[in-house]
């Protein structure tokens, strides 16, 4: 069955079958946006009759006309919020207006509120947080405050307690409304907190000195123009190191008007491939947005071969890097709260209706702090079915279920069996899966019932996981929403102290 590639294999027909079945709404564009602002209220309520106002937390440059530049610290009054990109006037020390225009929202904190604090750092992942707070910059003592990625935890703060190790301790909130570490001292609000343990030392012995340095966030999109115009010249792109050649498209770093980072990504030549499909199928990429899914920013289609324009992951995909030496040295948590973070993009795209076909870690992208993201997700029905069929090799049996090798059938579940060999490589550090076996010996090996056994180091519960990832009935496999779960609570057991109650201004790992 696998010999003459897309004929006598039902599976890549399927591959013609519609991607997705819905698109995105504007409601869950905001999946990137802090939490915290729905728990915690401003820390002092001020009405703005003429429109909010906000402070600049970062210098910016605008990208098209209409964009405003401005300097840290400026401060705006909102016209008109739509999406990522707010109208609004620049006003001076005075309150009076100097100019209009198009503002990047997540550069802006509301006045007065929590968000301008320069601790608070809004939607934050244990890892990616010790990372910020480890940068040589910062030093025993620098804090900050974040909304914990698991909606059970809320807020955390986060401290350096010395030259190694981070203290990240649950902040918890009364039915009152205050704030407090430990139930003896109350606060009326988190900046009243933080004041109060800059003076006084935590249980731990630390006091919070500086807060810790704050990258300069990425905007959503190249520029606001770019939102619902995205069909863009290639002109407008500098093309400078290769990243990366694939099957389907070789990829280099770049430059978008020559101030944004982007990564650019350029189509192999391809006979099958329909401009009026292509753009069809883009259309839904662009509307979906999470953390952990690679924003597709552009796409250049004018002339072959097409451009494809996302955001740049400086480390790479999750396959080579976790086979050199940085994805090496880490250990189970780590490579655990990466592997959340993957699930955590499939359940979006699980909820979206949207079906991946080729998950695997050369499809996963890194970023600074050990991001993880969701790459080549949508792009298998238009772009690769002609090429995996023409190319039998090319066909990744390994990561298939076995339901979509017989008979065509992918699905969300099928996405979830691809996961379990995910999670395999990362537990092997970028092994290849059933290494003694072909391609083509895997399927009958699967559908005699072997399961590759537990890989070396790989904790127990992460083997258990795999396994049910690579259960033989569809129905039976967990979905993705599951898995994060799962993922999440193995990690609060091995971080219980740091989060429960029992000693909460200390109790760390
Ligand atoms: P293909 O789909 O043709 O296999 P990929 O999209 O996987 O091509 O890209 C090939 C390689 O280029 C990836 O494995 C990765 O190393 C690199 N790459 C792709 N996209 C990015 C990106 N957004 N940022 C950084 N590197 C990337």
């Amino acid at each position: 069955m696998y010999k003459n590639g897309c004929c006598s294999c039902p599976g890549l027909g399927a591959f013609c079958e519609r991607l997705f079945t819905s698109s995105k709404t504007e409601a869950e564009k905001s999946a990137n946006t802090t939490k915290l602002e729905t728990q915690i209220p401003p820390s002092s309520s001020v009405s703005e009759p003429e429109g909010e106002i906000y402070t600049a937390l970062w210098p910016f440059q605008a990208r098209a006309d209409e964009e405003l530049s401005f300097q840290e610290g400026e401060q705006f009054r909102i016209c008109k919020r739509e999406g990522d990109w707010w109208t609004a006037v620049k006003l001076d020390r005075n309150g009076s207006v100097t100019a209009k225009g198009v503002v990047p929202q997540n550069f802006l904190a509301r006045r007065q509120t929590v968000k301008e604090q320069p601790w608070y750092f809004g939607t934050l992942n244990r890892f990616e947080t010790q990372n910020l707070l480890m940068a040589p910059e910062n030093g025993v003592g620098s804090f900050l405050l974040r909304h914990s990625e698991k909606d059970h935890i809320g807020c955390v703060l986060s401290v350096v307690n010395s030259d190694r190790e981070v203290k990240h301790i649950k902040v918890h909130q009364n039915q009152n409304g205050s704030f407090y570490l430990e139930q003896s001292q109350m606060f009326q609000s988190l900046e009243n907190l933080v004041e109060h343990y800059r003076r006084n030392s935590l249980r731990s012995g630390t006091r919070l000195t500086r807060p810790c340095t704050r990258p300069v966030p990425k905007p959503q999109d190249l520029s606001h123009q770019t939102v619902d115009d995205w069909e863009l010249p290639k002109e407008e792109f500098t093309l400078e190191e290769e990243l990366g050649k694939g099957y389907f498209a070789d990829v280099y770093r770049g430059k978008w008007k020559g101030m944004v980072n982007v990564a650019i990504k350029i189509l192999k030549s391809n006979e099958s491939l329909s401009h009026r499909e292509f753009l069809m199928e883009t259309q839904i990429l662009k509307k979906l947005r999470h953390r952990h899914l690679i924003t597709l920013f552009a796409v250049c289609t004018s002339s072959t071969p097409f451009y494809i324009i996302t955001e740049l992951m400086e480390k790479g995909n999750l396959l080579n890097f976790l086979r050199g030496e940085e994805g090496q040295e880490l250990e189970a948590p780590a490579l655990t709260e990466m592997a959340s973070q993957v699930a955590d993009g499939m359940a979006y795209l699980e909820e979206q209706n949207s079906i991946h076909r080729d998950l695997a870690a050369r499809n996963v992208l890194v970023g600074p702090n050990y991001i993880c993201k969701v790459a080549d997700f949508g792009l298998a029905r238009i772009i690769k079915e002609p090429i995996y069929s023409s190319v039998d090799q090319k066909i990744p049996y390994k990561w298939c279920a076995p339901e979509a090798i017989s008979h065509g059938r992918f699905s969300n579940k099928s996405d979830v069996w691809s996961f379990g060999v995910l999670l395999y490589e990362m537990f092997t550090y970028g092994g290849i899966p059933y290494p003694a076996f072909s391609n083509q010996e895997v399927y009958n090996l699967i559908s005699s019932g072997y399961r590759m056994p537990v890989p070396n180091k790989c904790p127990s519960h992460i083997y258990d996981i795999m396994l049910m990832c690579w259960r033989n009935s569809a129905d039976e496999r967990p979905d993705f929403s599951e898995l994060k779960k799962l993922l999440e609570n193995l990690l609060d057991s091995n971080t219980e102290s740091s989060y429960g109650t029992s000693d909460p201004a200390g109790g760390i790992s």
